[in-house]
């Protein structure tokens, strides 16, 4: 079994695109590429029903999109027999998690997957030069990055850790790294690293070794021809770290599936 689970519903020129036809764009391009299923999942903060949750101006001018559609779009293509699932990306929000749980309660989700591109309103990977990188040390980013992973994994509010080491993008990594005890979600391999500056897939292997989670696959593609891309690297990883299953889910039940 082969899944990616992380994508971003857009036409190919990443604009939002909340339509079936969008959805069978990213089937056949999963086909193509050997994926057995899909899952989207566009970010929580495109879409007005989150809108009381955002401050950075990033987040507030993105978030303009009524989710019924997305919703809809996907339901539509899964009752058809596709082999799709319905996830979001959830970003983190640090004390207001249980809010936001509130706002995702009616959906009916296939998994949610966690990330963290912000702290404390500071953007982790949107410039080596801005954001966290100008306010903190190396150590106290990633300190603090992975404390909002551990926070996000302990709120049960999410299934899946996104891009789970995102702080390497630009290539600075502590020292030592020392990995956040996690429990209760899949980690992801994302093979969406190897084009940002650090030129890696997320996250190292070590990470999956130390704490032993189970794993998803994801491209993070926001055009349809990025599905399962160079998820030769992604099984090879997998493999190297001892994997033999990946985890598929449905109504936010985790199996496993033998991996390939
Ligand atoms: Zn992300
Ligand atoms: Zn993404």
């Amino acid at each position: 079994m082969i899944v990616d689970y992380h994508m971003h519903l857009r036409n190919g020129r990443e604009d939002i695109s909340l339509d079936t036809w969008t959805v069978d764009l990213f089937v056949s391009a999963a086909r193509a590429a050997g994926v057995d299923e899909i899952g989207f999942t566009e970010h929580i903060y495109y879409f007005t029903q989150s809108r009381s949750l955002w401050e950075v101006p990033y987040q507030v001018e993105r978030c303009v999109h009524d989710i019924d559609p997305y919703v809809a779009a996907v339901i539509e293509a899964r009752e058809r027999g596709l082999p799709v699932k319905l996830g979001l990306e959830v970003d983190y929000v640090g004390e207001r998690q249980a809010e936001l749980a509130a706002i995702l309660e009616p959906y009916p989700w296939d998994y949610l997957l966690g990330s963290a591109h912000w702290l404390d309103g500071l953007a982790v990977d949107s410039s080596p030069d801005g954001g966290v990188w100008v306010e903190w040390s190396v150590d106290e980013v990633w300190r603090r990055y992975f404390e909002a992973l551990a926070e996000l994994a302990a709120s049960g509010h999410v299934d899946v850790l996104a891009h789970p080491d995102l702080p390497k993008i630009f290539g600075r990594r502590p020292e030592r790294i020392e990995y956040p005890p996690l429990a209760g979600v899949a980690l992801e391999v994302s093979t969406n690293g190897r084009y940002k500056p650090v030129g890696e897939l997320y996250p190292d292997p070590e990470f999956l070794t130390a704490t032993g989670l189970p794993i998803t696959l994801a491209s993070d593609a926001h055009v349809p021809e990025n599905v399962g891309r160079d998820f030769d690297l992604a099984l090879e990883l997998a493999r190297a770290a001892g994997y033999e299953s990946v985890t598929v889910f449905e109504g936010r039940t985790a199996r496993q599936e033998a991996l390939g």
